[in-house]
């Protein structure tokens, strides 16, 4: 992995001031489980969650594909962006100020230069429609929104464009027009070849960050495009790409379609919200106009102040599984002081809102906003079924956490209107749910621990080691080995690669006695075949009756694996030297034997003898 430019305490300093469970949640909805967070895995489709988050570790795994990284990694895969992109796209976001590539090097960024960079996108979104419409290149593309339900009017009303798979035609293209690489970079449209000299004059450094796929222009309210998405065309990740944050774009600002469903919208009061660029358009092209797409994130407090501007009503329209649930749950937060009136549609199971209006037409779904409960009501309702108790504590427990949230509005009124209505959901007197309040918030983490959805991953699911080097350095991850005890590992006695790396980089890091478990980490997440394993072992959560036992046993059963090893290799040395008829040696590989037969013998009967 390539460092690039940047000094290492920057890249320290940006470690240190980025939270993964901030970074991941801008993508991921989480939910706590145990000590760690849990969602749905970004990076392969599943239904169940097992895409872990460690805030205590710093990093995430997926128990189902087995990917696993810190931050640094994690929006590489999401962003597709290089090594040195990504320390500069999260110190801008932590503040912290990145010195030049190189001497002269100055992206147009820094210059404040919004004005070139709208029209440089104006250049790259000419450059892609006009793609899309060459008979041979563009095919598969057009082949492609057809089957998604696009009319052939919407792709040049919605700007539509193409991303050939080429590394280079929009590089070329715009470098051919006037513009710079600098410019090209601020402007988020090429990305640095990793490990290249990032020579400013040297385009063979850099590389299309968009490549071969289906691409949306995402524009402000003046109608200037900010910035791209673009969907891969066929299998391939990330499957929505942005462009990355740049003095004109910001995703967690940005709305998409927002410029189109303005009008709509406040002649309407009230916005629908979806949560993809086709279902977003899909609306809009059945004549439902007042609807906007978040970017691949979750809402934020600035989309939030952005919508308030335009509506005083909010339909969220959220896929009908788990994870849109857990969407919408989350937005409760971010809305319970909002003064905006929020509503949730959910629409039937197998549906989305382009099959839905398509089949049902735009009137079934003006009668189904119409019915949709209350944000508040959706989501008493979601935890109540969950609970799917009868018993009064239960159901109370069940909307804790919406009692905990709904403390927090400072609209006196709003807040005893609403503990009026999850009391009459629960069933239960509103002076009960009242008296209760103050109660909540100490409890608060007892209770998280307590009932959180424990999902364990099952032990080392994708793990193809030893039980014993499993558990060795699954402990040695948590911290749990003394220096004592990891002194005694011999990473040779490790058949996995990463296991003897991990085993390497402790015992180098094994410092004053002490195991520095965030350093050893640290290096073994920057190893590549080293990363998963890493990340796996230390998310895992197996428990041992008797720890100090355990990896004693553990460390016997390695030792007599080598005494092993080294015993069959001296037993056929010895009959090669017999056959061979060279006595004296025979005699003395003999002797040899028996020591080790001994050792091996000795160390069976007292193997939980800590040795030296
Ligand atoms: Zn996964």
């Amino acid at each position: 992995m390539s460092l690039g430019l940047i000094p290492q305490e920057i890249i320290e300093q940006v470690k240190d001031r980025t939270d993964i469970l901030d970074v991941v949640s801008g993508y991921v909805t989480l939910s706590k489980a145990g000590q760690n967070f849990k969602g749905l895995c970004p990076f392969h489709s599943e239904k169940t969650p097992s895409f872990m988050v460690s805030p205590s570790r710093q990093i995430f795994h997926c128990f189902g594909c087995g990917t696993g990284g810190n931050a640094f990694t994690f929006v590489m895969k999401m962003e597709g962006t290089s090594f040195p992109e990504t320390i500069r796209e999260l110190a801008r976001k932590a503040g912290i100020a990145v010195p030049e590539a190189a001497p002269g090097f100055r992206p147009a960024q820094d210059t404040g230069n919004r004005e070139k960079l709208e029209t440089l996108n104006e250049a790259a979104q000419a450059w892609f429609m006009h793609n899309l419409t060459q008979a041979e290149a563009g095919r598969d593309a057009r082949l492609y929104l057809k089957e998604r339900g696009m009319f052939e009017d919407t792709l040049e009303a919605f700007g539509f464009g193409y991303a050939p798979e080429s590394w280079d035609g929009l590089l070329k293209h715009l470098l051919k027009n006037g513009y710079t690489l600098p410019d090209l970079l601020a402007g988020g449209l090429i990305t640095t070849k990793d490990g290249a000299g990032r020579n400013p004059k040297d385009a063979s450094g850099y590389y299309d960050k968009f490549r071969a796929r289906v691409m949306f222009p995402i524009r402000d309210l003046r109608k200037k495009v900010i910035g791209f998405g673009g969907r891969i065309l066929g299998e391939g990740m990330p499957k929505y790409l942005n462009s990355p944050e740049t003095p004109l774009f910001s995703k967690g600002r940005a709305l998409y379609l927002l410029e189109k469903a303005r009008e709509a919208a406040g002649k309407t009061d009230t916005v629908i919200i979806v949560e993809g660029y086709f279902d977003a358009i899909a609306l809009h092209q059945a004549g439902i106009t007042n609807v906007v797409a978040t970017l691949g994130t979750a809402l934020t407090p600035d989309h939030i102040r952005t919508i308030r501007r335009y509506v005083t009503k909010v339909v969220l329209l959220f896929d009908p599984d788990e994870a849109g649930v857990r969407a919408a749950l989350r937005t409760l937060d971010l809305f319970v002081d909002s003064g905006l009136g929020v509503k949730v549609v959910s629409l039937p199971s197998g549906d989305d809102p382009d099959t839905f209006i398509r089949n049902q037409g735009t009137e079934v779904f003006a009668q189904m906003q119409e019915k949709a409960p209350s944000l508040l009501d959706f989501a008493v309702e979601h935890s109540l079924k969950r609970a799917g108790s009868t018993v009064i504590e239960d159901r109370i427990r069940s909307v804790d956490e919406i009692l905990r949230i709904l403390q927090k509005t400072s609209n006196r009124l709003e807040k005893e209107e609403c503990t009026k209505r999850v009391a009459e959901r629960l069933g239960v007197n509103q002076q009960r749910l009242i008296e209760r309040y103050p109660e909540l918030r100490p409890r608060e983490m007892r209770q998280a621990r307590r009932d959180a959805p424990v999902s364990v991953p099952s032990a080392g699911a994708r793990f193809k080691g030893t039980p014993e080097e499993r558990d060795l350095v699954h402990l040695l991850l948590q911290g749990q080995l003394l220096p004592a005890e990891v002194r005694r590992l011999e990473a040779e006695t490790f058949s996995m690669p990463a296991c003897k790396l991990i085993v390497e980089i402790a015992l180098r890091t094994l410092d004053e006695g002490r195991v520095s478990v965030r350093a050893t980490l640290d290096e073994a997440l920057a190893d590549v075949a080293c990363a998963t394993v890493a990340t796996e072992l230390s998310m895992l959560d197996q428990p041992y009756d008797d720890v100090r036992q355990h990896v004693t046993d553990c460390l016997g059963r390695l030792e007599r694996k080598k005494l092993e090893g080294a015993l069959g290799r001296l037993i056929t040395q010895l009959r090669v030297a017999e056959q061979e008829g060279r006595t004296d040696e025979a005699q003395r590989l003999n002797d040899e034997v028996n020591a080790l037969r001994l050792q091996k013998s000795g160390r069976a009967t007292v193997s939980s003898a800590p040795s030296a």
